[in-house]
């Protein structure tokens, strides 16, 4: 056996997970445990002056991280990539990235041509349900759904102990789904009105906006002294106990729970997990979505088992990247898949 080989690092498999964010990029080293080794680390996504990401720019932030990850394990490391829209998990190639504004882009190839190492790529929701799964709360659950509130509103559906892709990859949705196409904004997908324009940071941020304009919100208007309110300051104003900011999240966790009781109604879930910035932003933002949800359910053994909880990991999209690659290699219950 020659040294590397006795290495512990070698005892146990290695991905290097890469979540592809609208913003920034983070990168970890996570086991077939799901254990972290060292640190996630982020990074801003490089972006061209057309407003489109640089690809080959984003490999080149890739680079060092790939280079550490085979100096760990002593050998190469498969890549489990997590990106913010639309890849087909077989190719890798990026069909519609709106963030990004890829269209189209051969980023698997890419990807391969660069570092020549074995890769799994899907969309972030779907990740972030898989690591759920194999790692996480909804470890041994058949049938649960993921929601992520953050700069978007989405999620994904894991029925029946598997991932649940749908006819062309897009089930999961829900929060494409119109609410008001008459007064509502136009959202990011082309449409109108959808609960994503109601509940998301940006749509809170609008809100908390709205309220310091039309002078409501003291307190809103000395968080922004005079710049733009955040949903992060809309958070901070509740917790000071400003009404605008109180009614401003509490229609948002209204809108929220109508939605999601539409997916447990249709399809019998018995928990959502939840992720995303808006969802971290306060301790009590899923306590309070698991007690208004209540009254929206049909049935009372959705009103008596349904758990709503905060997501497992730091990033389970990331983490979901690295269970994607052992779920590929067989080290995973491949079944989670579909
Ligand atoms: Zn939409």
């Amino acid at each position: 056996m020659t040294e590397t080989e006795n290495a512990p690092s070698m005892s146990v498999p290695l991905a290097l997970a890469i979540d592809v964010g609208g913003t920034n990029a983070r990168f970890a080293l996570i086991d077939s445990a799901g254990r972290l080794h060292g640190d996630m680390v982020r990074q801003p996504v490089p972006f061209l002056p057309d407003g489109s990401a640089d690809a080959a720019a984003l490999l080149d932030l890739f680079a060092p991280h790939v280079a550490h990850a085979q100096a760990v394990a002593g050998g190469p490391v498969p890549i489990g990539l997590s990106m913010c829209g639309n890849i087909d998990t077989e190719t890798g190639e990026a069909v519609l990235i709106a963030n990004l504004r890829w269209y189209n882009v051969p980023f698997g190839h890419m990807l391969h041509e660069r570092f020549g190492l074995p890769f799994c790529a899907a969309t972030d929701v779907r990740q972030a349900a898989l690591a759920e799964a194999v790692w996480g709360v909804a470890r041994g659950v058949r049938n649960f759904a993921w929601a992520t509130v953050g700069t978007g509103y989405g999620g994904y559906l894991f029925l029946d102990g598997k991932l649940y892709p749908g006819a062309h990859g897009f089930a999961g949705n829900f929060g494409h789904v119109a609410w008001d196409e008459i007064n509502g904004y136009k959202c990011g997908c082309g449409q109108w009105g959808c609960f994503e324009t109601f509940v998301a940071g940006p749509a809170i941020a609008r809100a908390g906006q709205f309220a310091v304009d039309k002078k409501r919100s003291p307190a809103l208007a000395e968080m922004a002294a005079g710049g733009p309110v955040s949903a992060h300051m809309v958070f901070q104003a509740v917790e000071a106990g400003d009404p605008a900011a109180v009614h401003i999240i509490d229609e948002v966790i209204r809108l929220i729970c109508i939605n999601l009781s539409g997916v447990v109604n249709l399809l019998d879930v018995s928990m959502i997990v939840m992720g995303g910035g808006v969802v971290q932003a306060a301790p009590w933002f899923v306590e309070r979505i698991s007690a208004r949800i209540r009254p929206y359910l049909m049935t009372a053994e959705a009103k008596r088992d349904l758990h709503i909880v905060r997501e497992s990991f730091p990033n389970s999209a990331l983490w979901g990247a690295a269970a994607s690659v052992f779920a590929a290699q067989g080290i995973l219950d491949p079944t989670a898949l579909g």
